[in-house]
């Protein structure tokens, strides 16, 4: 990503096992995660290589339910510089959840990785980035529970999360707590409609050329870009889940 022109650019990674992803989301399915093969801690492992490599550091988005089966994941992240920030606790959508469930939720996160670390994380995003004209709320829980940035709220139009129209690049939000940083993930404008083009399943989804040429048109604006991975995309024997035709 170096080559590509801009100020500096922000990589993040979600960290959370193959089966906890939402578009795979059941009762059911939620009900059985302590029988599934842990593969977070190899993969992990093979992106702290990458990195090192070449010389890059990236946040981390650690789920609660993450860390407090493998502290040790998160103490080797955080012991090569990286940062860490919540992705929650256990992966529930905000979309459904009540405010008092989710600030449960976003303070167990916080407070069992830094039970971990020993270090204050500042950073949040939500589970499928769903704080959403309905959730706005979440905002200022997550300024009363110490926040100081969020990194959840995409500006564009998709069935499980989106907030159409809303500032695509970093910024402050006021709330009746007080402010925070907003840093949405990336996209791009194109014709009438905004484009996302920060990672997850839009980099699997173009050819990498035609991403390639995105990110620089939306780099070339002078916005930093603002990417985001998963652990279990980096995992080829990933075993396979069952879902809807479209995931
Ligand atoms: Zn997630």
């Amino acid at each position: 990503m170096s080559s590509i022109p801009g100020k500096v650019h922000a990589l993040s990674f979600d960290v959370e096992e193959h089966f906890q992803v939402s578009a795979f989301w059941s009762d059911e399915r939620r009900s059985k995660w302590e029988s599934y093969e842990s593969r977070v801690e190899r993969n992990v492992d093979k992106i702290l290589t990458l990195l090192s490599l070449h010389g890059i550091h990236a946040t981390f988005f650690v789920l609660g339910w993450v860390a407090l089966r493998h502290p040790s994941l998160v103490k080797a992240i955080a012991s090569r510089g990286h940062e860490i920030a919540s992705h929650g606790f256990g992966h529930e959508m905000i979309t459904s959840q009540q405010p008092a469930q989710f600030r449960e939720d976003v303070r167990r996160s916080k407070e069992t990785i830094e039970n971990i670390t020993g270090t204050a994380i500042h950073g949040y995003r939500a589970p499928s980035f769903t704080i959403t004209p309905q959730t706005r709320w979440a905002l200022e829980v997550l300024v009363e529970e110490g926040f100081l940035y969020d990194s959840s709220i995409f500006p564009v139009q998709h069935d499980r999360y989106g907030m159409p129209g809303a500032n695509p690049y970093c910024h402050r939000i006021e709330t009746e707590s007080g402010s925070l940083w907003e840093v949405p993930p990336s996209t791009l404008k194109m014709g009438p409609v905004r484009v996302p083009i920060a990672g997850g399943g839009y980099f699997r989804f173009y050819p990498y050329p035609v991403l390639r040429r995105l990110l620089c048109r939306a780099a070339a604006d002078g916005h930093p870009l603002i990417m985001y991975f998963h652990p279990w995309e980096f995992d080829p024997e990933q075993p396979r889940m069952r879902g809807s035709m479209l995931s």
